[in-house]
């Protein structure tokens, strides 16, 4: 079937419309009308080049929200009909122990919605930015929220899971203090489900202007980064920190506030290294530094069905797919709060 999506042929030009092909379902397969997809940062670091080995045409896109209109002849776990959705995976190798684990995320064979290997044309995987897609039945997810949310769900499935995982992997919770670095696409969800979760949570932002949205979000305190004084007043106070600044940085400033044993989670993903931290700020108080990386299926879905039954979505704005290029513009300069979503109506019949 050939379908309209947005995408570019290289690393220095705008996305376009592009008309790419999606295979018939396989046995295993569940076909999906794409409602809406979000716009992760991801995208822009993979579309522009900014990560190594990013292959053209490339079609970004992994917060994916729709609904199912084929599926193929042993599909158990989706019907036609049903409001699904798919993040940052569409296969595996779904028998080495991280696939056993539900930890599909790690295996070394994991193969990401968009840029990653396939016997489909062109080569590489095309995401989300496009009218439909086909993805095996074991990574396609279900979204019990009302339908009229369906928008504002599509970013849960990257940057609600990312910061997810770590939350509960490290145990946010009641008694707990959780900083949240960075409030943007990622980071705004990581306050809201943290808050969610039971944990005192305290946001770091570097834009003194969002202080309001990051309390209206759910945040018990905000910390202005760039204030010294601020800083030093969370000094050794905090268990857990999830890192999502997209961007190099200091981060000594941020292991400083943790408390003995505590540990910061990096998910921000710059193209260029951070300054590397100082050791005695590690080993002084027996301090981690740890990374994680979105999430498997089975936590996936425990994140979405704990969303419907909180009430939990993103604050997005909607934007048509052909505006897609500025609103990467500002993504950068920090005007989104918090998650651009492609209405995938606007990609045209
Ligand atoms: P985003 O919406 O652009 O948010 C990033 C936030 O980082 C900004 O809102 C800003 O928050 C803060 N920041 C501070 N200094 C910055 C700088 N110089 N440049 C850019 N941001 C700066 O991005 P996102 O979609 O949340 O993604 C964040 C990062 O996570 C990206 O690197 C993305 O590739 C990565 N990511 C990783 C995973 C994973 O599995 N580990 C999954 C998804 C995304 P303040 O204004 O509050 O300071
Ligand atoms: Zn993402
Ligand atoms: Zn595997």
């Amino acid at each position: 079937m050939t379908v309209h999506a947005y995408g570019a042929h290289a690393g220095d030009q705008p996305l376009e419309l592009l008309s790419i092909t999606r295979r018939d379902p396989g046995a295993h397969d569940v076909q999906i009308d794409i409602a809406f997809c979000g716009v992760c940062h991801s995208d822009l670091h993979q579309v522009r080049g900014e990560w190594a080995g990013t292959l053209y045409p490339c079609v970004p896109g992994h917060e994916i929200v729709g609904r199912v209109s084929a599926v193929g002849a042993h599909v158990t776990r989706h019907q036609v009909g049903d409001q699904v959705g798919v993040g940052c995976m569409v296969d595996s190798c779904r028998q080495c122990a991280d696939c056993e684990a539900g930890l599909e995320n790690y295996c070394d064979g994991m193969v990401g919605t968009y840029n990653g290997p396939t016997p489909d044309a062109p080569g590489q995987t095309l995401g989300g930015y496009a009218q439909s897609i086909v993805v095996h039945e074991r990574f396609v997810l279900r979204v019990g929220h009302d339908a009229s949310q369906l928008a504002a769900v599509a970013p849960l499935l990257c940057a609600g899971i990312t910061t997810w995982s770590p939350l509960r992997h490290w145990n946010a919770g009641p008694g707990k203090r959780v900083g949240i670095v960075g409030i943007g696409g990622l980071g705004h969800m990581g306050i809201k489900l943290a808050r969610a979760l039971g944990a005192h949570v305290v946001a770091f932002t570097t834009s003194k202007s969002k202080r309001a949205y990051a309390e209206a979000l759910g945040a018990h305190e905000v910390v202005v980064s760039r204030d010294p004084s601020a800083m030093a007043a969370q000094a050794q106070s905090l268990d857990l920190i999830v890192n999502t600044v997209a961007a190099p940085h200091d981060l000594d400033a941020y292991l400083t506030l943790l408390k003995r044993d505590g540990t910061m989670v990096l998910v921000g993903a710059p193209s260029t290294p951070h300054p590397s931290p100082q050791v005695f700020n590690l080993i002084m108080k027996r301090r981690a530094l740890a990374g994680s990386m979105i999430g498997g299926i089975p936590e996936t879905q425990e994140m979405l069905d704990f969303c419907a039954e909180h009430g939990i979505v993103a604050d997005i704005e909607l934007i048509r797919a052909d505006e897609i290029n500025a609103a990467y513009e500002r993504m950068l300069a920090g005007e989104v709060k918090y998650r651009f979503v492609i209405d995938s109506a606007t990609l045209g019949a």
